[in-house]
């Protein structure tokens, strides 16, 4: 019998493997700032989160040893048993001020927040309203959720209304979007959605994964945009990108934010995020409010990319952030340009279908970057040019 089990997973791998999807794990042996080192190979890290640098950040890390010292390595239990600490409850107040909300939660992972705020807003007779580009962990969320579930076609507010007036709904009415897509690194249209949701009494749910710390000076796709506050508008952030600790947050009205801690299952068992991961990430909540320059230096390193793609005329998509993918006519191409940033030490993951419609290369970049960085980059791109585009 446990041959026959163990076949079908075999079965499973090698379908995988055929289709060219088969994921394998490269860790790394070492960091210096974006300089990572991978089976003894240097690269130069075009595909981490870390947007700002932050954690490489001397104060942030000191924060995180002082923490420990302070409070030991492991939270040791539930937040709403012993796990929490003075700290936990400091960062959730700066957050209010860093977001310009009343009330706020820490949660163990983005992954974590989604599928358990989600599933703790909607019932049976409520209606999910969700972008088709959303993240997996709303996707699981919404599953999660006894809801009703209707997506929209990508960012198209005419689909999206079409939807709502088709549909009747006795329960509560929840949009849920990105607010920074990860794989194209558009915005969503923020304004358009908030008015939709005003006129419907709908909640407004965002996961501003990708726009903390980059967007809004640093507060995210709600200030971007310079939207009021509104207690119908709830902002779930995560600790682990721009901010560069580990975690994730929900800001928004004091009545839900209170409804979670006492029905969000991910927050109630599950132990609590450790004090040197919540020092790390208070630390670097205040640089992003206090020290402008790191985020202008992320800004002036994407327009240097930007530009340099711009005169190779390369392809990419209609990308507003530190989020881009150069984009590929088949696998084919986009093999060979992962082969060519690859051999000149530039860390970027190829993506291809069914991950995404288009292959890409999907480049992230930093604040952490030195021009020296950036310069490697655009002459990567100048070699894929001439590789790709025999005269
Ligand atoms: C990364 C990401 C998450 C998950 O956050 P983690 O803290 O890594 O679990 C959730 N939503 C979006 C949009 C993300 O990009």
């Amino acid at each position: 019998m446990s041959k026959k089990i163990f076949e079908i997973f075999e079965k499973k791998l090698e379908k995988l493997k055929q289709e060219n999807i088969y994921r394998s794990i490269n860790d790394m042996e070492s960091r210096n700032m974006m300089e990572i080192t991978i089976d003894g190979k240097n690269y130069i890290n075009f595909s981490s989160n870390d947007y700002l640098g932050l954690s490489q950040h001397p104060v942030v890390k000191e924060a995180a040893k002082t923490a420990v010292e302070l409070f030991g390595a492991g939270a040791s239990a539930s937040r709403l048993l012993s796990g929490g600490t003075i700290l936990h409850k400091k960062l959730e107040e700066l957050l209010c001020e860093f977001k310009g909300t009343e009330s706020s939660i820490v949660l163990n992972s983005g992954y974590t927040a989604n599928t358990s705020l989600i599933p703790a807003l909607a019932d049976e007779e409520d209606i999910i309203f969700s972008d088709e580009l959303n993240h997996a962990s709303i996707i699981d969320g919404v599953r999660l959720s006894k809801a009703k579930k209707i997506i929209y076609k990508h960012a198209d507010m005419n689909d999206l209304c079409k939807k709502i007036k088709e549909t009747s709904c006795n329960g509560k009415k929840i949009i849920i979007t990105d607010t920074v897509f990860s794989m194209d690194g558009d915005i969503a249209p923020l304004q358009e959605l908030y008015e939709i949701c005003k006129s419907e009494e709908a909640i407004l749910y965002i996961d501003d994964a990708h726009g903390t710390g980059v967007l809004g000076q640093g507060h995210g796709a709600w200030k971007h945009f310079n939207l009021p506050q509104d207690k119908l508008v709830i902002q779930m952030g995560t600790l682990s990108k721009a901010i560069g600790s580990f975690g994730a947050f929900v800001c928004g009205a004091n009545i839900f934010i209170q409804w979670f801690i006492n029905s969000a299952r991910g927050l109630i068992f599950s132990t609590a995020l450790p004090a040197s991961v919540i020092a790390s990430a208070y630390a670097s909540v205040k640089i992003i409010m206090e020290d402008k320059t790191i985020i202008k230096k992320l800004w002036q390193n994407i327009e240097k990319v930007m530009e340099a793609i711009k005169n190779l005329e390369l392809k990419t998509t209609n990308t507003q952030t530190p989020i881009i993918p150069i984009l590929f006519n088949n696998v084919e191409e986009a093999t060979k340009a992962s082969k060519i940033f690859n051999d000149l030490g530039i860390y970027a993951p190829a993506i291809r279908p069914p991950t995404v419609k288009m292959p890409r290369i999907r480049i992230t970049i930093s604040a952490g970057h030195t021009d020296r960085d950036i310069e490697m980059l655009v002459e990567a791109f100048n070699l894929l040019c001439q590789q790709l585009r025999p005269v």
